[in-house]
């Protein structure tokens, strides 16, 4: 769970660090092209303490320092330029001399957007809200000595910023519901003790190589695997270490099979590889897992070894087939003195 945090921490970040340059960007021009200098004092002071704020917030945020102050006070920077800029706007330019609220509408969703990145779905629709209404009412008192074109501008600005927020609101709870369902997805697949592919996952794998090799007419081969003896392992060291000893084992084979290969538990102490590697290939892959095996010092536990069956798929092949002639190859190992690889193949 902290690393699904981790990660959306990271993403936020990764929208602050490109977000951040192309509003100072923006202000900078904003200072050039309208030529704000010291005779227009309030735009003066906050178009450059919110350039400095920013370039100072970056780097914070850049070097991951202060970086929920850096938003908080970035969020509070953006408001009052916001709500300020808005009255500005209107007492001062629309009321003396007519006209539109001109480029204001176009960085609006930006700031909305900050606000649910800063604060969350909830208290961002709060907080959204609550601007909203600061500039409402801003708007409202003033609205009868306002010309048609400003009063067009003005609601165009209040429907926009509705829209805004609910297109907004909603975004934040579908990219949850939707992380939530990866997350979900991602759990039904994976075995919780050991963390590889559970069965279901192994099905899946299963159908879908059956029905490319079926199209490619590409076959492929599953190694099943089974510890010899562990009902003793449980007996003499109890049941958490015979745990461990699953986990320590789906390491070993992980790291012993190239990347292209699937490793997955299939239940209890029976686990399961599907490669592409062929005939006497997949024997001698499982061999050489079996070595391994038979080589590793289990901790707390000493020596093991572990009996093999390896199936190639035919192309009339279905899962079950196909699993029941590894079984097959399996149970002859088990029954031929075990700690031994046994081939079973189409006849
Ligand atoms: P064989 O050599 O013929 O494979 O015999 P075995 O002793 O390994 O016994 P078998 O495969 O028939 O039974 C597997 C045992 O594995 C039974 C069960 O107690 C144990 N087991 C199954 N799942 C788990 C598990 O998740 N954790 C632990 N600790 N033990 C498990
Ligand atoms: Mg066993
Ligand atoms: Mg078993």
């Amino acid at each position: 769970m902290s690393k699904q945090y981790e990660s959306l921490a990271d993403l936020k970040r990764s929208v602050y660090l490109w977000v951040i340059p192309c509003i100072l960007i923006a202000l900078i021009l904003n200072t050039i092209i309208q030529n704000v200098d010291a005779s227009d004092k309030l735009s003066f002071i906050i178009n450059n303490t919110m350039t400095i704020w920013f370039a100072v917030s970056w780097v914070l945020v850049y070097k991951k320092r202060f970086v929920r102050f850096s938003e908080l006070s970035n969020l509070a920077l953006v408001s009052i330029y916001h709500v300020t800029t808005f009255f500005d706007t209107i007492y001062n330019y629309m009321l003396k001399i007519d006209g539109s609220l001109g480029d204001f509408i176009v960085w609006m969703p930006i700031i909305i957007m900050f606000i649910f990145l800063t604060l969350g779905i909830r208290r961002g629709l709060y907080y959204s809200i609550g601007i909203f209404l600061i500039t409402l009412l801003g708007g409202v008192v003033v609205i009868n000595k306002l010309s048609a074109e400003s009063i067009d501008s003005l609601m165009q600005f209040y429907f926009a910023n509705v829209v805004y927020i609910i297109v907004l609101f909603y975004a934040q709870h579908m990219f949850r519901a939707y992380a939530k369902m990866e997350l979900f997805k991602k759990h039904a697949y994976l075995d919780s003790l050991t963390g590889i592919a559970n069965r279901h996952q192994i099905d899946e794998w299963l159908e879908q190589k059956l029905s490319d090799s079926r199209e490619m007419h590409m076959r492929f081969s599953i190694i099943f695997f089974d510890i010899d003896y562990f009902k003793k392992v449980n007996d003499l060291f109890g049941h958490k270490i015979g745990d461990y000893v699953l986990v320590e084992l789906a390491e070993l084979i992980q790291e012993n099979l190239s990347p292209r290969d699937l490793l997955g538990r299939w239940g209890g102490e029976e686990f399961i590889v599907i490669s592409d590697v062929l005939g006497h290939n997949a024997v001698a892959l499982a061999d050489y897992l079996r070595e391994k095996v038979e080589e590793h010092e289990f901790q707390g536990v000493g020596r093991l070894t572990a009996s093999f069956g390896v199936a190639e798929s035919e192309l009339e092949d279905n899962i079950d087939s196909l699993l029941n002639r590894a079984d097959e190859g399996l149970y002859q190992s088990k029954n031929t003195g075990k700690n031994k690889v046994s081939i079973c193949n189409y006849v």
